[in-house]
């Protein structure tokens, strides 16, 4: 995020290096997996998200080992927001994640994905009863409850179906991320969770409620969090409430750590995995607790990238390079006013003299800018540029605005390329509507 992040802006060359799964190369020019994305530009036009399956098999195991290497199990729940294409969602269930959800639609579409529904965990601060009533009668794993009204209402659903709901209490542990106020959850002015005061005499009434199973605790601070530190301070209060509770006589088995792990969008380096396995051990490893985490940002978001092509270079008074992608596409410039890097796909462009202009869409905002004085090279009209780290709150937020059809999607599989969602039509735009 472009207002936590202090360095230098990284020169293009520093964000290649960070970056394994890019390469430049003299003749292909700019590769994602060893893919030429001038060769993917060709075939499948411009702008497309293109997603690398090597690289969110490698982050899910790099997340996997580093608690083995602490001797400490954690069920993985891939965060269906982040990015919920079927394709993906397969990814994840073959590597042995389940799916963490917050609405019904997510719930369908992991079940599609061949999720168990008992892999699936359902989060979220305004669950409508349909969608209560939906997922019980499909037998879901997990609800995190958000609010005593919640779980009155899942109660009573529940005995009315005939069925049990499995529960966790979400707490707001009332600790600052220390990420963008956009994307923090944690502190006790934010909608989410149950006030920690609050959760004791909750958790002792739902564990009296007909047709609900408590199991334990939820906590989610936030998104995009790069240090152990605040999530250290969470979990130690997930602690103290575990034993608090026990010591009710109340019965904790399940912690379910939440999501949140961030990336390194310049060229810094991400969340280290090492010391955030070894802080929740140390925090939480010692309760006997069966441990949930739900990632998305780190799992998907190096994994992929925007490919955009230039529309037009314009001179007033500043440059501008107008590309074929906007914010319909990527909203995170213009939501969280975020840092993606760009990169230029031809090789000899690579190597220019850079100059500052801003990079933006066609589209009739302001806010439509990826980028503010970024130092790039020329970039003549035609030639194509990545939008790197895109895989994440990308192509799930992009709307059609302007009546601009949705980008195609394509997925690199260990060298092949493959469509996995076709660039839609014009006419697609109006197809479901009705002219009176
Ligand atoms: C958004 C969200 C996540 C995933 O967050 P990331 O920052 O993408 O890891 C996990 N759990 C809950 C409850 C969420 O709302």
């Amino acid at each position: 995020m472009a207002d936590i992040f202090t360095g230098p802006e990284p020169r293009l060359g520093d964000l290649l290096v960070a970056r394994p799964a890019l390469s430049m190369h003299a003749r292909d020019g700019l590769c994602f997996e060893g893919v030429p994305l001038n060769a993917i530009a060709d075939q499948y036009g411009t702008p497309v998200w293109v997603y690398g399956a090597g690289s969110m098999r490698a982050r899910f195991a790099a997340l996997r080992d580093a608690f083995r290497q602490q001797d400490l199990p954690v069920h993985i729940h891939y965060a269906v927001k982040a990015n919920d294409h079927l394709a993906i969602l397969d990814i994840f269930r073959q590597a042995g994640a389940g799916a963490d959800v917050v609405s019904l639609g997510e719930f369908l579409r992991a079940q599609r994905a061949k999720i168990a529904a008992q892999d699936i965990v359902y989060s979220g601060v305004g669950k409508a009863s349909a969608e209560i009533e939906a997922a019980l009668s499909q037998g879901v794993g997990q609800f995190n409850v958000e609010s005593a009204e919640e779980l009155e209402m899942i109660s009573a659903l529940a005995t009315r179906l005939g069925s049990t709901a499995s529960i966790v209490l979400r707490m707001n542990p009332d600790v600052n991320a220390g990420t963008h106020a956009k994307i923090t959850t944690g502190l006790a002015e934010n909608k989410f969770g149950i006030p920690a005061a609050d959760v004791p005499a909750l958790y002792a009434r739902a564990s009296t409620l007909p047709g609900i199973v408590i199991h334990g605790l939820a906590l989610h601070i936030g998104s995009q969090i790069l240090s152990p530190a605040p999530y250290a301070a969470a979990y130690s209060k997930a602690a103290e409430m575990v034993r608090a509770l026990r010591a009710q006589g109340l019965e904790v088995m399940v912690l379910d750590l939440g999501g949140g792990i961030g990336i390194g969008y310049h060229d810094e380096p991400g969340m280290n995995l090492a010391a955030f396995a070894a802080m929740v051990k140390q925090t939480v490893g010692g309760l006997g607790v069966k441990l949930l985490l739900e990632p998305g940002r780190y799992l998907v978001g190096p994994a992929g990238l925007l490919l955009a092509s230039v529309v037009l270079q314009k001179q007033a008074g500043k440059r501008f390079v107008v590309l074929d992608a906007a914010m319909n596409e990527l909203m995170r410039p213009a939501l969280y006013e975020s840092w993606h890097g760009i990169l230029p796909v031809d090789p000899a462009l690579f190597y220019e003299p850079v100059s500052p202009g801003d990079v933006v869409g066609p589209v009739c905002e302001s806010a439509d800018c990826f980028a503010k004085d970024r130092e790039l090279p020329s970039l003549p009209p035609g030639t194509r540029v990545a939008i790197l780290d895109a895989g994440a709150y990308g192509a799930v937020m992009s709307s059609t605005y302007n009546a601009r059809p949705r980008a195609a999607s394509v997925l690199i599989d260990n060298g092949q390329v493959m469509l996995i969602t076709p660039r839609q039509k014009p006419e697609d735009l109006w197809m479901d509507e009705i002219l009176p």
